[in-house]
């Protein structure tokens, strides 16, 4: 079965070509574009296993998340980005 996505040019839910983006903070993004008309759709949140992921920014930077002392998730979960926060909740569940 083809995924489809709904695109806005076309009007309607089309097939999708995706593309790989890497952002400046490296974090890898899928775009995905209108296989009909070429229009950009999205970016797919792209799922990587929780263990894999590596700390962008700050003392950690470089570090597994797994890997980071809890006391200093804790903290970062109260002061990040939601986005982060999420991810960062998951490890400490996991590690905790
Ligand atoms: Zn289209």
């Amino acid at each position: 079965m083809e995924e489809t996505i709904y695109c806005g040019s076309c009007k309607q839910q089309q097939p999708f070509e995706i593309q790989e983006k890497i952002f400046k903070n490296g974090m890898k993004h899928i775009q995905a574009n209108c296989m009909v008309c070429g229009r950009f759709l999205k970016y797919i949140k792209q799922e990587k296993p929780i263990e894999e992921m590596v700390m962008f920014y700050g003392k950690y930077k470089g570090t597994k998340l797994i890997d980071i002392p809890i006391e200093y998730l804790s903290w970062l979960k109260d002061n990040c980005k939601p986005n982060l926060e999420e991810k960062v909740g998951e490890v400490l569940n996991i590690i905790s």
